[in-house]
């Protein structure tokens, strides 16, 4: 396990100049103000724990994909965001440096007091960012003397605030937010109460390769949804009309079956298929069995029967893992499936079932059907960062900070 700013203690942050990486990569609507501070909150655990330690916080992230400096991407609105939502606990300073480095960003650092803190300019306005310049990296180092990551959503790049930073500057610890996905995903995928139950949906088979292997050697039950699951269907031989389907990894749909055959998993595939001839709100629907698919006709969600034989296996599992959703949610036609295991999620849940989401369109799909999060057990705030952790890939972002129990390093 990764070393703490819990474990670290308050007295290690007293009058430091603490850098932390934060992820405020937050949605804006044209005019720039900000549609959701799901991010910006996420982050809050860890900066009043450090304000309270009497550290001087300064912040920095990334936001949206720039080519160069705009003010479309400047964290300016985010600061005035953060600025609101810590003025309601207590007031204080939050200042909005102009530059992630260089000497507006030094003489900025340097005026903070204890307690205070600032959120540095895009960190990707350079393209050293993520290039994860040594260089860069360093200037970056040199604004603190402890760094921080909580920053989960970026873990699986080594840029140079993630990864670079801590070839320069220790301790390099991990935040609240970065903490608390390590122990949910990792005891969940390592620990789980069994029967374990993961369910795979989305749109391709590819994308999800990694997970499916590294879930067939944890899961007790598989259960395939989505676009996905057309290509499971074909390899078995069945007709799948105008479905999505990936004919190059036919095989391994095969050789995934047989394994998990072989090793008494449970492998769940639509029993029921909602089909369309196009993807579009209003167009008139099919109900089909998976043996009776027209070959005209897309299948874009699943079915009751298949939602009831997902219900009644979830009902038996007490960990349930859900990654991608099991239609096409983005239209109402096709949302059912994927909402119906919402809810039995949430049910579950109720009933000390652990639920863990999985990040990326799963948790769209919670934000559309208005599920607060707390409503499940975790869901994570990775997309890809997530997908990767379920693969049992070492995120470099996590990797490159201190163990825990190590002795407070020196930069390397
Ligand atoms: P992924 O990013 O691989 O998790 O895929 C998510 C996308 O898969 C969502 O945008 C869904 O609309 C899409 N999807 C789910 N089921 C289907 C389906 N049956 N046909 C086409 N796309 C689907």
């Amino acid at each position: 396990m990764k070393k703490t700013i819990a474990q670290a203690g308050r007295e290690a942050f007293n009058g430091k100049r603490v850098l932390v990486r934060v992820d405020f990569n937050v949605p804006q609507d044209e005019t720039g103000a900000i549609t959701d501070d799901t991010r910006i909150r996420a982050a809050l655990p860890t900066i009043n724990f450090l304000r309270d330690a009497h550290a001087k916080v300064v912040l920095m992230s990334h936001l949206g994909r720039p080519k160069g400096k705009t003010e479309k991407y400047s964290l300016r609105p985010v600061a005035a965001r953060l600025k609101e939502l810590l003025q309601k606990a207590v007031s204080t300073q939050v200042q909005f440096v102009e530059d992630c480095l260089g000497e507006t960003a030094r003489t900025a650092v340097a005026k903070l007091n204890p307690g205070d803190v600032c959120l540095l300019e895009n960190l990707r306005f350079y393209p050293e960012e993520e290039k994860n310049d040594p260089e860069f990296s360093r200037q970056l180092a040199s604004l603190g003397q402890i760094y921080v990551d909580d920053a989960f959503g970026t873990s699986h790049r080594a840029h140079a605030s993630t990864e670079g930073v801590t070839h320069f500057l220790r301790p390099a610890l991990a935040g609240f937010l970065l903490e608390r996905e390590i122990v949910m995903l990792s005891e969940t995928l390592n620990n789980p109460a069994r029967p374990f139950a993961t369910i795979i949906g989305g749109a391709k088979v590819s994308s999800k390769i990694g997970v499916l292997d590294h879930l067939l050697k944890k899961a007790d039950v598989l259960i395939i949804g989505g676009a996905m699951a057309f290509s499971f269907l074909k390899a078995r031989g069945l007709e799948v009309g105008k479905s999505l389907v990936e004919n190059d990894q036919l095989d391994y749909c095969r050789k995934l079956e047989a394994e998990a055959k072989a090793k008494g998993i449970k492998l769940v595939l639509p029993l029921d298929v909602v089909c369309a001839a196009e993807i579009k709100a209003g167009v008139p629907t099919t109900l089909v069995s998976v043996e009776n698919m027209p070959n005209n006709m897309i299948g874009l969600d699943v079915g009751p029967e298949t939602i009831s034989l997902i219900n009644s296996v979830l009902s038996e599992c007490k960990t349930i893992l859900w990654n991608g959703p099991l239609g096409v949610f983005e239209v109402p036609e096709f949302a059912k499936g994927t909402y119906a295991v919402i809810d039995t999620l949430v049910d579950l849940t109720t009933k000390k079932v652990k639920t863990v989401v999985g990040g990326g369109d799963s948790v769209a799909a919670l934000q559309a059907k208005s599920v607060k999060e707390s409503a499940l057990t975790h869901v994570s705030t990775g997309g890809g960062a997530s997908l990767e952790f379920l693969e049992g890939i070492e995120l470099p972002g996590i990797a490159c900070l201190d163990e825990a129990g190590a002795q407070v390093g020196t930069a390397r």
